[in-house]
């Protein structure tokens, strides 16, 4: 199974947009792919997406990478909670994306 997603949230407004984007630490450990076993315990492969550049890790799509890969899901606050499979060090596991938390809103 292959989870990737991007780290940004474009139903929010531009403000609170760029904040949440700001949290990511451009790690590019989601854009791996990942194997989640029938007791829910995730193992990266060492296999990336086909549009992540392994050296800046950062996606050569951006903007269309929705579109391009089907695997690909945007992250949001609203489905942060539901995200298990995101690796360990993964900024958004530290913060609070619930609607009233402070972690990113501004
Ligand atoms: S794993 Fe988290 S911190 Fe790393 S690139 Fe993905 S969204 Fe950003």
């Amino acid at each position: 199974m292959r989870r990737k997603m991007d780290n940004v949230n474009h139903d929010e407004t531009k403000t609170t947009d760029s904040h949440w984007e700001q949290i990511c630490n451009r790690c590019g450990e989601c854009c791996f792919e990942k194997t989640i076993d029938h007791k829910g315990a995730v193992r990266t492969l060492a296999v990336p997406c086909r549009f992540l550049d392994i050296h800046s890790r950062s996606c050569r799509i951006y903007h269309q990478r929705l579109q391009a890969e089907e695997d690909c899901i945007k992250l949001t606050p609203e489905n942060l909670p539901k995200l298990n499979w995101l690796p360990e060090n993964c900024a958004y596991r530290s913060i609070d994306a619930s609607p009233k938390s402070a972690d990113f809103r501004r």
